[in-house]
């Protein structure tokens, strides 16, 4: 009897997410497996949402937005029972192995079902890059380009009326949405949660900037800090620039993936499949340092992905 494979995507959205889909799909069709598209993450799962997945269910959707098996976040699948009641529908259906498209939340909900004897192998996919496992993870590099076009729009109109924007990004705890556009956008100062805020540093950053004769300044500050309003608060006294605050919000979660991202999500969904024939479960697959790694789904919310705070200085250096 051939292999069943299940693929869902679950918690946030992330561009890339489609791709993946097509590889897992396309892969385990190349290795005789049947495949069964769960719709709505783990929701869908309990609420047996599936649609069988062939060759052609997938054509068109590797360079679009957003998810076509659609995302969910389930509280039931909190629970013990939801993850038991999880365990028995994948039996009934015959699906012997399941491939996890998500964040370091739908990991932990994957960890429990191999460790109730489900093959499942997690395939990092959040517009946040906060897992380990992976140097990048499948939509962090669209976001950022998204971020990064909206920032250039800000940028004429803060040098057309001697501005400040100061830019608040998506990033959830971590900061490398913060940093990356921080560092593509010529920004003055970026607040990230994993280095240390300093008001004095950036004030006298802005001053610095405003006596060379810059005639617009960028501040960008990741939500998992404070809102850029806040920011406005503690920066107004003294400051050298009339500040106005953007909230990028969710607009960074959509759109097509670049092609690092559709690179990216390729290679892992294939990569997922290629670990489920070789009898691996309870992996996530990443590629760190140009190579694909298999690594415990744990490694995810257990180690930090930590971020290169030499970007942090070489934002300073380049806005001298
Ligand atoms: P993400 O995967 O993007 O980090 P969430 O943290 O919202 O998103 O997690 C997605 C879903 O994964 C949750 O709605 C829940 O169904 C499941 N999940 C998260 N944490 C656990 C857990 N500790 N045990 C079981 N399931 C979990």
């Amino acid at each position: 009897m051939e292999k069943r494979i299940g693929v869902l995507t679950s918690g946030g959205d992330a561009p890339g997410m489609n791709a993946a889909i097509r590889a897992v799909t396309r892969t385990a069709i190349y290795n005789d497996m049947q495949v069964v598209g769960i719709c709505r993450g783990y929701e869908g799962l309990l609420e047996e949402d599936f649609v069988p997945l062939v060759v052609n269910s997938v054509g068109g959707i590797l360079m679009s937005g957003g998810t076509r098996l659609r995302t969910a976040r389930c509280e039931e699948f909190m629970r013990e029972e939801g993850i038991n009641a999880a365990v028995k529908i994948l039996k009934r259906n015959d699906i012997q192995s399941l491939a996890v498209i998500g964040g370091d939340g739908s990991f932990r909900g994957a960890n429990e079902l191999a460790k109730r004897g489900v093959q499942v192998v997690g395939i990092p996919a959040t517009i946040d890059n906060d897992m380990s496992g992976t140097d990048h993870t499948i939509g962090f590099d669209t976001a950022c380009n998204t971020a990064v076009e909206c920032i250039r729009k800000l940028r004429d109109t803060a040098s057309s009326h001697d501005r400040m924007f100061i830019i608040e990004v998506m990033g959830r705890h971590a900061g490398f949405i913060a940093l990356e556009t921080g560092l593509a956008c010529g920004a003055e100062y970026v607040v990230v949660p994993e280095i240390q805020f300093d008001l004095e540093i950036m004030k006298s950053r802005l001053e610095r900037a405003k006596k060379r004769g810059k005639n617009h300044s960028l501040i960008i500050v990741a939500e998992g800090v404070m809102s850029a309003s806040e920011l406005a608060e503690k920066l107004k006294p003294d400051c050298p620039y009339e500040p106005r605050i953007v909230v990028l919000g969710h607009i960074q979660r959509g759109g097509a993936p670049t092609s690092f991202d559709t690179v990216l999500a390729s290679t892992l969904g294939s990569a997922a499949v290629e670990a489920v024939v070789r009898g691996e479960t309870g992996v996530m697959v990443g590629r760190i340092n140009g190579k694909i790694v298999a690594s415990p789904l744990e490694t995810a919310w257990k180690q930090k992905h930590a971020t290169d705070e030499k970007i942090f200085k070489l934002i300073d250096i380049l806005s001298i």
